[in-house]
């Protein structure tokens, strides 16, 4: 089939955070074929990766074959060197990631299968799925068996705060739960040593994005300081490239790739595939929604997936209708053609 439009817009939210999110959060991307099939994809980088689809890449785009799963990865081959000199990282990446997302769900539709299938056999019957957020007691009501909270620095208060909510976590949570820490690129070598021996006795599981992404030298140093708690992170590095540098530096214990920003489910295989042979586990950010969900059922990734419950009666936008949800802890992709999910259209413009 062809693709014979493409285009990419940015969401009405009336619930989104602040900060760069309120412009730059992310796009809806849709592929139209000459066979009235059409597909959705989930990319980051906002109102920029708007331009960027329909300014440039629908130009590469338009007029395409896409008929396997080997056109998608020309296709983005394509797309790669083509903004290259504005591209390799960030907002490039991130527009390429919604296109390759919509292609997949649209041959996904065109085969009538989930995009878990197109990926290879089922490799797990359920995934465990870890809620992100600030209310263990909701979410071991919910049945979470995994939990990770936000501990950004301040100053030295941090500690005692720190000592705090792991100490709620881990009696809320139970002796057998994972516990874990997103440090959000606010804790530095000093803070994540002394963190990591002011929080010895509650088992964390991983330090996640303690220093900048920039830092692979720091970072590779401290996973020896810290062990056994694991040094995480990778949300905001982009495709096999960047993931190769992490590897060739030995930075981080666990990658953490977003699927809508790092090119796509193309580049999570790719991804995949230096983990491997490194013996990385692979945990994708935000890996509850579907756009990560379905490359966890059918990869080598880890059987861990986040997402994000937010908090009890909080107001949030639902843009895709059918996403999946963890029950007593635990998470699956449907069964529905594609990635199983449709856009609300009362939040498009
Ligand atoms: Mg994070």
């Amino acid at each position: 089939m062809k693709i014979v439009n493409i285009t990419a817009v940015y969401p009405n939210y009336r619930n989104v955070v602040p900060s760069w999110r309120t412009h730059l959060w992310q796009i809806v991307v849709r592929v139209d074929t000459d066979v009235g099939i059409s597909g959705y994809g989930y990319g980051g980088g906002g109102r920029a990766a708007v331009e960027v689809v329909n300014g440039h890449l629908s130009e590469l785009i338009v007029d395409k074959e896409i008929d396997s799963v080997d056109d998608i990865a020309k296709l983005w081959d394509t797309l790669y060197s083509h903004s290259i000199p504005y591209g390799r990282k960030g907002i490039a990446i991130m527009a390429i990631s919604g296109v390759d997302l919509a292609i997949w769900d649209l041959l996904a539709r065109a085969e009538g299968t989930p995009v878990y299938k197109m990926i290879g056999p089922r490799q797990k019957e359920g995934i465990r799925a870890y809620a992100t957020g600030a209310d263990p007691e909701w979410y071991r009501a919910m049945g979470f068996t995994a939990h990770k909270f936000s501990q950004t620095w301040t100053s030295d208060v941090d500690y005692e705060v720190a000592i705090e909510r792991s100490e709620k976590a881990r009696k809320l949570m139970g002796q057998n739960a994972l516990l874990m820490i997103d440090t959000y690129m606010t804790w530095n070598r000093e803070v994540t040593i002394k963190m990591a021996d002011h929080l010895k006795n509650y088992n964390i599981y991983w330090f996640e994005d303690v220093l900048t992404p920039d830092d692979l030298i720091g970072q590779s140093e401290l996973r020896r300081m810290v062990n056994p708690i694991l040094i995480s992170g990778g949300e905001h590095e982009f495709t096999h490239h960047g993931f190769k540098n992490l590897a060739d530096a030995g930075a981080l214990d666990i990658w953490q790739p977003d699927i809508t920003w790092c090119g796509g489910i193309t580049a999570g295989l790719r991804i995949l595939e230096i983990a491997q042979e490194h013996g990385i586990p692979v945990v994708p950010h935000r890996g509850g929604e579907v756009w990560g969900l379905h490359l966890i059922a059918a990869s080598s990734c880890a059987n861990l997936a986040e997402v994000l419950p937010g908090s009890r009666n909080a107001a949030k936008d639902d843009l895709w209708i059918g996403e999946a949800s963890a029950i007593n802890g635990v998470i699956m992709p449907s069964e529905e053609p594609g990635f199983g999910v449709t856009v609300n259209k009362d939040l498009l413009p």
